[in-house]
């Protein structure tokens, strides 16, 4: 995972760093979340579209019930779009459209069109629901991917699936960039 730039331009700096400082996201106890999230799971797993396609409405009307924000429409497709290029190719998991607020998230890998692991459409999905939560819930005019972004989606995708939320260690990059540091976020926590 990797940072865009911090903008040249002044005028948007303020935004990008309020994003990039904004590192949680508070979500009640109260919710359904981890529930649909297992109705997504499970109708993946037994590769029925049309239900993962219902699953993920659900998921994302509680999301934006949670949040008090416009339920974002989604479309669940098969095969990832490939994009190749001279050095190699990458995957499309899935995008956000700001101006129809809609959620796009492909549930076959590119090539093989093997089924998504549940953990990484879960993630695709937590992901861009919070470009649309940058937009109409937390105010933004552009939804960057800052290091508050990245450590907002993760509070949310942690909180689905139940699982501990580890704190994400960054390093600087050349170009004003953030990466994930996973050789230290692997290594084992000193013991107290
Ligand atoms: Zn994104």
């Amino acid at each position: 995972m990797i940072t865009e730039s911090r903008p040249r331009i002044i005028a948007r700096r303020a935004e990008y760093d309020r994003s990039d400082q904004m590192k949680t996201l508070y979500i009640p106890g109260n919710h359904r979340l981890h529930a649909l999230a297992h109705e997504i799971e499970s109708a993946l797993k037994a590769e029925l579209k049309k239900q993962v396609q219902t699953a993920c409405n659900s998921f994302l009307e509680e999301a934006a019930d949670i949040f008090h924000v416009p339920q974002p429409k989604v479309r669940v497709l098969d095969a990832r779009p490939l994009r190749v290029y001279e050095t190699g190719s990458s995957e499309l998991f899935g995008d956000y459209h700001e101006d129809t607020a809609l959620i796009r998230v492909w549930m076959r890998t590119a090539v093989q069109k093997r089924v998504t692991s549940p953990g990484t459409f879960l993630s695709t999905l937590c992901h861009e629901f919070c470009h649309h939560l940058d937009i109409h819930g937390l105010g933004f005019h552009n939804t960057y991917h800052t290091r508050g972004f990245y450590e907002r989606t993760a509070v949310l995708y942690h909180c689905c699936r139940g699982t501990p939320l580890r704190r994400l260690v960054w390093r600087s990059v050349p170009g004003n960039r953030w990466r994930i540091d996973w050789a230290k976020m692997r290594q084992p926590r000193q013991p107290k």
